[in-house]
């Protein structure tokens, strides 16, 4: 029995609890004691996850007894959509309000002609981490999102993937707002309920953790002998200019994140990338190239080129076309394997944060 066995006890809950935060073992214990049968549990764990129910009502093959009385003891706190956008090209951002009234985004990127699905989910409101070019990075970090909220974005946006594209979600990416690594807790459970058969049944080779690279986590990621791929938001490949836009890179500089994702990689052999935004004439030239090559030497690793996507007051600008193709041949040259990602939703507001932010 967890930490959540004072739940139990009727006389000390005073407030509502979210009964997601619950296992389904903590669940069983408690309607065993309220004198339900096991199956029970194993009923209202499936509404809450396999049919993301968002109210007690809809279980409808519970006593109407048992659900008078778990809305007494419990809330199911589902996020709720707020402001939707779409982009010329297929690009879905959505705005979501959460139940203390928070706002945080996710995005749909469809890639219909590869059938690749794609969400893109927030793991905190708001990011400790000030990296230069993110507009997340300039809203405070006002708390970590648990588990249900992270794993509600990926039901809803799943919903609008097939309502749009007749097609469900095939990937889930943790490039939202905030750094999913200091979100650790809530972010590998609500993993584990995406990939559970009790829940979205997902396999974690399509979900990937993106990081700004912080070493001790991305070792306890490997200890933890995790399933799912880790992406490195590595953005410039020396250190003097990695501690300029991103200054998580003064406590953890490329050779310490090295030698982490060399561990990461021994340890799990998951699928490693790089992701790597170029901005002109600060790290796209071929000089950054071959600094990113030596990067890429100990394990195998994919370089993501990604096209800058500006926000309102950064000093950053795109690279021109003509730029990143010459940058992509020099790796290419060099057997790495690399993906040009263009901008998408250049028409809305689709760089992470640039919703939430809004009025
Ligand atoms: S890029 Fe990621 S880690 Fe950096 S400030 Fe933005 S949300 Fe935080």
């Amino acid at each position: 029995m967890s930490g959540n066995r004072y739940l139990c006890s009727m006389a000390e809950v005073t407030t509502r609890q979210d009964i997601r935060v619950l296992s389904q073992a903590d669940l069983t214990t408690i309607l065993l004691e309220w004198g339900e049968k096991k199956f029970r549990a194993k009923q209202v764990y499936e509404w809450l996850w396999q049919k993301s129910a968002r109210s007690f009502d809809e279980m409808t093959n519970l006593s109407k007894p048992l659900r008078q009385k778990l809305s007494e003891y419990f809330v199911i706190n589902a996020i709720q959509e707020d402001k939707v956008q779409r982009s010329l090209d297929g690009t879905i951002k959505s705005r979501y309000r959460l139940h203390d009234g928070h706002l945080i985004e996710s995005v749909l990127i469809p890639v219909p002609s590869d059938r690749r699905f794609t969400v893109c989910v927030s793991s905190q409101v708001g990011c400790s981490l000030t990296c230069k070019f993110c507009a997340t990075g300039r809203m405070k970090r006002l708390r970590n999102l648990d588990a249900a909220e992270i794993y509600d974005q990926v039901v809803m946006v799943n919903q609008q993937s097939l309502d749009t594209f007749g097609h469900q979600l095939t990937n889930v990416v943790y490039m939202g707002m905030g750094e999913p690594l200091l979100a650790y807790k809530q972010v590998l459970r609500s993993v584990e309920l995406l990939t559970s058969p009790d829940g979205l049944n997902m396999s974690p080779r399509r979900i990937t953790i993106s990081t700004a690279g912080i070493a001790k986590m991305i070792k306890k990621l490997a200890d933890d002998k995790v399933r799912f791929n880790l992406a490195l938001s590595l953005h410039a490949a020396d250190d003097t200019k990695r501690n300029e836009i991103m200054p998580i890179n003064e406590q953890n500089s490329l050779d310490v994140l090295m030698d982490a994702l060399e561990e990461f990689y021994q340890t799990t052999r998951n699928r490693i990338s790089y992701e790597y935004i170029t901005f002109q004439d600060f790290n796209d030239s071929l000089e950054d190239a071959a600094n990113l090559v030596r990067l890429c030497q100990r394990f195998p690793v994919r370089v993501n080129i990604i096209e800058y996507n500006p926000i309102d007051g950064a000093d950053f600008r795109k690279s021109t076309e003509h730029r990143i193709d010459d940058f992509a041949r020099y790796l290419r040259e060099r057997d790495i394997m690399v993906t040009v990602r263009r901008s998408r939703g250049k028409d809305i507001d689709a760089a992470c944060g640039q919703l939430a932010n809004k009025d």
